[in-house]
């Protein structure tokens, strides 16, 4: 509860929303310059700074990394949420100097600023950085292994945004979800995918705590293109982190707070869950399924069809005005039963018209859809202050 009350009035409050870039993030890095060793480690595709943050002086050593996907900065908040939790000495003291005394965190909290900048997963030359771990064709690429030889880490933090496709069998989001990457074929448990897999134990029961039933675990199939398996596979220790959506929170100002925790647990500052943790407690950890869809339009007649269908609609980000817009586009048509919506709206079997239209294509953005015979009747609206 402490640490909880702490976040509500000491959270990183310049940055927020899901269009984080560099220009948001250097004048705070700057302020930084006076508490942490701040380095420029090279240069993106498209010429923007790379930095990284030296944190403690302990002689465990933790290399992070965040927006390796430029559209997916709630973990790049949650770092610094993170930072400003660490620099303050008004609370936790003996945690605070605990951790730095015994971990040193090197935190790259931005490693695709030009994918940051254009809202997309990918860098600028359409790479996703996160299938570039043996090509290495990519400057982003090989500035984080330079990092990861330099420095020589005894664990990694690969830290990524999930869409809000994702859930659980509860029924409810993957709001976090965590993976400790396969090191090979065969998926075995190496001595260090253990590691990562007691550390993520113990994350889990710490959120459990907080949004129980909304904590997932990723499937492990090895993938050698993959920063997370191919460092997994040279013997270190690797954690992916996958913030997802929680309920109304498409900004993300609510999952940033779950993954601040989940670094407070994992750095153990605030214990408060099972050190007994083992690995067979981490096969009992919920796996991830894509069985979530934004919106979901139940019991609704197209084109004077005898039979009532679902609809199903998903939002796709764009950045107008340096702020990101979700747009309402039709995703899916038919048996929807399977799924769980964000927003769930019941047609009540009418006959609706799609943006004035008795036809719609998979993919057409979604204005309005109307009760073609009473046109009063708005099912649903892309005004309606709900979808954003
Ligand atoms: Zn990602």
């Amino acid at each position: 509860m402490r640490f909880e009350t702490w976040y509500k009035h000491n959270f990183e409050d310049r940055l927020s929303g899901r269009y984080i870039t560099l220009d948001h993030i250097d004048p705070i890095l700057k302020s930084y310059s006076r508490d942490f060793e701040v380095s420029s480690i090279g240069i993106s595709e498209e010429g923007k700074n790379i930095s990284m943050l030296r944190i403690g002086t302990g002689s465990k050593k933790a290399l992070a990394w965040s927006q390796m996907h430029g559209n997916e900065s709630t973990t790049t908040k949650a770092c610094f949420d993170f930072l400003k939790f660490i620099t303050q000495n008004e609370q936790f003291s003996e945690e605070i100097s605990a951790f730095l005394n015994s971990y040193s965190f090197y935190l790259i909290p931005m490693l695709n600023p030009d994918g940051a900048k254009r809202y997309t997963r990918e860098n600028s030359n359409m790479v996703d950085l996160n299938r570039d771990a043996q090509d290495l064709s990519q400057n982003e690429s090989k500035i984080l292994r330079q990092a990861f030889h330099d420095i020589e880490p005894d664990l990694c933090l690969n830290l990524h945004d999930q869409r809000t496709i994702y859930g659980l069998r509860t029924g409810l989001p993957a709001t976090v979800s965590f993976l400790a990457p396969s090191a090979d074929e065969q998926r075995s448990i190496t001595a260090s995918r253990e590691v990562a897999m007691n550390h993520i134990v113990r994350m889990y029961n710490r959120l459990e705590k907080l949004i129980p039933g909304q904590i997932g675990r990723y499937d492990d199939a090895f993938n050698i293109n993959c920063v997370g398996d191919t460092f997994q596979m040279l013997g270190v220790p690797t954690i992916l982190f996958e913030a997802g959506h929680f309920q109304n929170d498409y900004l993300r100002e609510q999952t940033r707070m779950y993954i601040f925790f989940a670094l407070l647990e994992l750095f153990s500052i605030s214990q408060e869950s099972n050190r007994q943790a083992v690995t067979s407690a981490y096969e009992k950890i919920p796996e991830n399924m894509v069985n979530f869809k934004d919106i979901i339009i139940s019991n609704i007649r197209l084109e004077d069809s005898e039979n009532s269908t679902s609809l199903a609609i998903q939002y796709r980000e764009i950045v107008r005005n340096g702020e990101i817009q979700f747009i309402p586009q039709l995703d899916f048509i038919g048996d929807l039963s399977t799924f769980n919506a964000h927003k769930h709206i019941d047609a009540q079997h009418k006959t609706v018209l799609v943006n004035s239209q008795e036809n719609i294509k998979i993919g057409e953005k979604i204005i309005t859809i109307q009760d073609k015979y009473d046109r009063n009747n708005v099912i649903y609206s892309n005004n309606d202050p709900f979808s954003l």
